[in-house]
């Protein structure tokens, strides 16, 4: 079996200034970075945004075993198998990070037939959106850091800094490190830690922000620090929003590349998918509206985490409204939560498809209570049975919910038809009726058990100390009439990764809270919640070359 860099090198790729041609797109539209890769231009999008909107379809799942359960394939073959179909659809896409990449998850550009291209580009350094918002962020740190040395006129706090600085790598011994060391112009010694980059603030801003002006409105309000009494400081006060700002004058624009069968895609941004809201940009999206008639997204992790922020955080800031869910299962995942090691999640097993299949059930009850249309998916694998697909399907179609088969990794778009006409018909016959799942005018807590008790089935929330206080002096500063954004394990419905299926008679743990008042949520923390991976005992990085003639190797 090929792997999926060898299916992508195979490619024969259209440069994309033709691709983006048959929407319609001049070369003027597009600002090319060699001949496969282009931003999208400012001037494009003035030319479009009084266009009629597309459909938005988002691609969502279960809840996962630890190989992720093919979303990214998933969105991928559907735009493609739309294209079959001759309708107009464009992807949007999150862009990937290095940490991964090097890491032990691999690419993210895919999988098999239903890829995006060119995939190692696209894994290793892209457009440099990632590294320009790196630089933002580092430049922030580092002007902060000066105000202390240089005397500090609005009494910063050291022991209160809460801005970190980030790297696009997985590197463990930066997570708490100490500072300032040396003499005196070496600067104020204290702790300090490093995120990863996708978890970087100015990453949630980069995917909110409707413009320039809306991404410098929000980098002025980071909270960077407080001061000896308590008052926050933000970016604006240490004068960074401006320098900032320039860095990512660039990043902000989407970016335009083609799937194996040469459909669209914007890939763009690509913030965490736990202390942040796991979408691409808001810029990317609004564009591919205006640009197509559907447009397929996807979301980080589960629907449990991935689909409520894109509802109640991305959707209701942009003002943008989902018309079809389209809800990723795979028997093995089923399997998972039923109780099957991952060793054996090969063979077949109705008794296990059966007690774990339960998961499926309440991410359809779930999404059905943000008013949009469900479509489950059946990703398939070739282990997979006959038995095992005959009991899926009856499965929902006991619950009045659409079911199609997609074999888009074995086939690409041909193995999507069933599915792009399941979603046509629902686009089609089925009405949206959209809403997020809490007013954001509730006091927090409230807010917070209502995730917890409506989609992750809690009986009730319970709060650390610090988290009560957090609370408080969130509401106290004004910032109480934000949505939360909770950060929790995306193995389970409950914030327990061992608990799988649908848990019951749980309650949930939250130990701390914090405020990203740039990006415009409250931070919910469950449990811990690594912000700086680290490799594992054989990385990714092990396998990956590059041939004397620049071919890359070993990515995955
Ligand atoms: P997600 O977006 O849910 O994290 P991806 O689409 O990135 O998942 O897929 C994760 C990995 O699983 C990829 O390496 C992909 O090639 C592989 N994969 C996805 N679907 C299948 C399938 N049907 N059969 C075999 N491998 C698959
Ligand atoms: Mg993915």
């Amino acid at each position: 079996m090929k792997t999926d860099i060898q299916i992508a090198q195979e490619a024969t790729m259209l440069p994309i200034k033709e691709v983006t041609a048959k929407i319609g797109l001049t070369e003027d539209d597009l600002e090319l970075y060699g001949k496969y890769k282009a931003k999208i231009s400012n001037e494009y999008w003035n030319k479009i945004k009084d266009n009629e909107d597309g459909k938005l379809v988002l691609v969502t799942a279960i809840n996962p075993t630890p190989a992720g359960e093919g979303k990214t394939t998933i969105t991928v073959g559907l735009g493609q198998a739309l294209g079959q179909l001759n309708k107009k659809a464009v992807i949007a896409l999150r862009e990937p990070s290095l940490g991964p990449c090097f890491g032990i998850k691999g690419g993210a550009a895919g999988g098999g037939y239903s890829q995006v291209v060119p995939m190692e580009d696209l894994n290793l350094h892209f457009t440099g959106d990632f590294h320009a918002i790196t630089s933002a962020n580092n430049l922030l740190a580092a002007m902060l850091d000066n105000h202390i040395q240089q005397g500090n006129v609005l009494g910063i706090d050291p022991n209160q800094i809460v801005w970190k600085r980030c790297v696009d790598i997985n590197d463990r011994v930066l997570r708490n490190i100490i500072v300032g060391l040396g003499r005196k112009v070496d600067g104020t010694v204290r702790e300090d830690h490093f995120v990863i980059t996708v978890a970087s603030e100015i990453m949630a801003i980069l995917c909110l922000a409707d413009d320039l002006a809306d991404l410098k409105e929000r980098l002025g309000k980071i909270i960077v620090a407080y001061t000896y009494d308590g008052k926050p400081v933000t970016a604006k006060d240490i004068q960074a929003v401006g320098s900032m700002a320039a860095l990512l004058k660039d990043a902000i624009k989407p970016n335009v590349i083609q799937t194996l069968e040469h459909t669209i895609a914007l890939v763009h941004g690509g913030p965490f998918a736990n202390i942040a809201h796991g979408c691409n940009s808001v810029r990317a999206t609004k564009t591919a509206l205006k640009m197509a008639d559907i447009v397929v997204t996807e979301a980080g992790f589960g629907a449990d985490l991935g689909a409520e922020k894109f509802m109640d955080i991305k959707c209701r800031q942009a003002g943008l409204k989902p018309d079809c869910v389209v809800l990723v299962a795979t028997v093995r995942a089923l399997k998972y939560n039923g109780g099957v090691p991952k060793s054996e999640l090969s063979e077949e097993n109705l008794d296990a498809l059966a007690k774990g299949i339960v998961n499926l059930e309440k991410h359809i009850e779930n999404l059905q209570k943000f008013g949009v249309p469900v479509v489950v998916t059946l990703n398939s694998f070739i282990t997979d049975t006959e038995a095992e697909y005959e009991y899926i399907k009856k499965f929902c179609e006991d619950r009045g919910c659409e079911f199609a088969l997609a074999q888009v990794w074995e086939k690409g778009g041909k193995g999507g038809i069933d599915l792009a006409n399941k979603v046509l018909e629902t686009l089609e016959n089925k009405e949206s009726k959209f809403k997020p799942l809490y007013d954001t005018k509730l006091p927090i807590k409230e807010k917070i058990e209502t995730v917890a008790k409506e989609i992750y089935g809690a009986d009730g929330v319970n709060y650390s100390p610090e988290a009560q206080k957090a609370i408080a002096k969130i509401e106290d500063m004004g910032y109480g009439n934000l949505p939360v954004c909770m950060a929790k394990t995306q193995y389970s419905l409950s914030d327990d990764k061992d608990k799988l299926g649908r848990p019951e008679g749980f309650e949930i743990s939250i130990r701390d809270v914090y405020i990203s008042a740039g990006a415009g949520f409250v931070v919910v923390l469950t449990g811990n919640v690594m912000t700086m991976p680290g490799l594992p005992k054989h990385p990714a990085a092990y396998d990956i070359d590059v041939t004397d003639d620049g071919k890359i190797t070993g990515l995955f």
